[in-house]
């Protein structure tokens, strides 16, 4: 049998790669906890409802990249593509609607059917936040806010850039539509043939249009500044205002529309010029019709979420390994002792090793290659006299310690 690959657009997390993956989750998770935030896991499949009902049967998700199937059962089963519809449906299924705010972050696969290319997966990582239960500005400015943080506790606060947008209310944004619809059909020669197709089913999505050709009509289209009402306006303006007392600067970009159906007032992308054309690393905005949409009330929330891997593929270096102390016992003997001297040092939280092949040179020459701080070497005449050699792989000092004292040597040092 010729050797089986991952399915196309799947990745092992293995090594240097597992390690960065784990430093953006659980730097993620110290700065979400000083905000109040707590993890919640929900299914990695739900009922195919839960996402078609809410993220707009137009949107690229649930058009095209959705891993649908039907189960042995016969109910239609989705993989989640993303995971603030699945948080909503948990906060209604465990009756949590009347105990708001709820402050929810998860991190864990997702799958979309997409073209793989750098930075886009068809299974991929998600660290998010969602704050259930959100009653103005203030709350999206410090949701925003928290994830500024994550990014600079990883050190790529430098890199990126963060971009706002209002979508406004309803109101708003229908009054707006119907000038674009109007401005689009003046031109509908000049847009791509997705577009055209858009135009009849969703027209704000030609402004997240990727091809050249709708870009340039983008350029004079009616700016939706132009239809806020005033509701919409104060919204926009608070959030503005508190973002700068948080101290976080922004530039405003209104094409930032988001992909999905449920967004309302704030949208906000986190961007990078390093990824190519995949450089939105963290994205999100308030959403307001979901929680109902999953049979509860009506819950305003502001979330976002971050790409794992993009994440990942910015940070400068991999975390080291932390360094371990090898235990090198030469004989029968000093094998059995060698054993009772890791368990002592693993159960004081060291991290230690047992070599056991080879000559002694073969031993220390896989030692020092294994990036070990110490080796802790024994054989007849060490065990005889209840001590052992104690050799800094560092500084190449060796000394010889009671083995009573070996932690005490090791912490220490
Ligand atoms: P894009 O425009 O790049 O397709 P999106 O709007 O579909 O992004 P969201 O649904 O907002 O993305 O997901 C939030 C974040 O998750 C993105 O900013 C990105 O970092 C990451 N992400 C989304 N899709 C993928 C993917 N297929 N592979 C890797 N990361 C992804
Ligand atoms: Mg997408």
């Amino acid at each position: 049998m010729s050797g089986l690959q991952p399915p196309r657009g799947t990745h092992d997390l293995i090594g240097d790669t597992m390690r960065r993956h784990h430093h953006v989750v659980e730097t993620a998770r110290s700065v979400l906890e000083t905000y109040g935030f707590e993890e919640w896991s929900t299914p990695i499949f739900e009922d195919t409802r839960v996402f078609s009902r809410t993220l707009g049967e137009t949107s690229d998700v649930v058009s095209k990249e959705m891993y649908t199937f039907e189960d042995r059962g016969g109910e239609s089963i989705t993989l989640r593509p993303e995971n603030t519809a699945s948080i909503c449906r948990a906060l209604v299924t465990n009756g949590l609607t009347q105990s708001l705010p709820q402050k929810a972050f998860y991190h864990g696969p997702m799958f979309r059917y997409e073209r793989p290319q750098k930075g886009r997966y068809r299974q991929f990582h998600q660290i998010g936040a969602e704050l259930l239960g959100a009653e103005g500005p203030l709350r999206d400015a410090e949701v925003i806010t928290m994830a500024y943080d994550i990014l600079k506790a990883l050190g790529l606060s430098e890199h990126v850039v963060l971009e706002i947008n209002t979508l406004g209310d309803i109101a708003s944004r229908q009054a707006w539509r119907e000038a674009l619809v109007a401005y689009f059909r003046q031109h509908a020669d000049a847009l791509s043939e997705e577009s055209r197709v858009r135009l009849e089913v969703n027209p704000l999505r030609i402004l997240d249009s990727k091809s050249e050709q709708d870009r340039a009509l983008l350029a004079d289209a009616p700016a939706f500044a132009d239809y806020l009402n005033d509701e919409s306006r104060k919204f926009w303006d608070g959030l503005r205002s508190y973002l700068t007392a948080f101290g976080v600067e922004f530039v405003e970009n209104p094409r930032i529309v988001r992909g999905l159906d449920y967004y309302s007032h704030t949208a906000f992308e986190f961007v990078t010029t390093k990824l190519g054309a995949q450089g939105t690393v963290l994205a999100g905005g308030r959403y307001e019709g979901l929680v109902e949409q999953m049979g509860g009330p009506a819950v305003p929330a502001i979330g976002w979420a971050g790409g794992i891997e993009r994440l990942a593929l910015l940070l400068e270096d991999a975390p080291a390994v932390p360094a371990g102390i090898a235990i090198v016992p030469m004989g029968d003997e000093a094998l059995l002792k060698g054993a009772a001297i890791a368990r002592s040092l693993r159960e004081a939280g060291l991290r230690a090793e047992i070599e056991t092949r080879g000559n002694m040179k073969k031993r220390m020459e896989r030692v020092v290659k294994s990036g070990a701080s110490h080796a802790i070497v024994l054989g007849d005449e060490e065990i005889a006299r209840d001590v052992v050699q104690l050799r800094d792989l560092g500084t190449r000092d060796q000394q010889e310690v009671s083995v009573a004292d070996l932690v005490q040597a090791l912490k220490g040092a």
